[in-house]
């Protein structure tokens, strides 16, 4: 038995074997689908004895990025991924290291409750992180995201950056 959360109700499904259509059986193997949002079971019937595999899937309810136009468009993560991958290109930054940071957006972004969230927030999260992660890819994604409307602190932005590569390689200088 499962639960599917759509939109306001909940939906109790029941798994039938496919053989004899009991509802009696138990799960013998559990794993994660690559899409990472579809749990894959293995089932045995209690009835029959075959086995036989059920993916499950929890539907989350829509969440809606609203656009700086006001448009209204349809959370998409793998807009958020092809994002950062673009900002991350010939960095030394693993696809692993990009997926978990989709991941923690997403759930963050889930963790709201919203059904609405402004895409600026969405940017500006995907910036926080980049920060943190690579200079270069920060300032591409945040040169393309902030779309030069805010080209005074931009500048800014480069300007410290500039001065704090010049601090650690005046650091190192001293250390060698
Ligand atoms: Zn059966």
């Amino acid at each position: 038995m499962f639960y599917v959360a759509s939109k306001h109700k909940m939906l109790c499904i029941k798994m039938k074997c496919p053989y004899c259509f009991s509802l009696d059986n138990k799960v013998v193997d559990k794993r994660e689908t690559e899409d990472t949002e579809a749990t894959r079971r293995r089932r045995e019937c209690l009835k029959c004895g075959k086995r036989f595999t059920t993916y499950e899937r929890i539907e989350t309810v829509d969440l809606f990025i609203i656009k700086k136009d006001g448009r209204r468009e349809k959370f998409d993560r793998t807009k958020i991924r092809s994002g950062i991958i673009k900002a991350c290109e010939k960095r030394p930054i693993s696809m692993d290291i990009v997926s978990s940071m989709v991941d923690r957006i997403e759930a963050k972004l889930r963790k709201l409750k919203k059904t609405e969230i402004k895409s600026s927030f969405v940017g500006e999260e995907i910036i926080r992180r980049l920060k943190q992660l690579d200079n270069v890819a920060y300032i591409r994604f945040a040169s393309v995201y902030r779309e030069f409307d805010d080209i005074k602190s931009f500048e800014n932005e480069l300007v410290g950056l500039k001065k704090r590569e010049d601090d650690e390689k005046a650091k190192r200088n001293r250390k060698n």
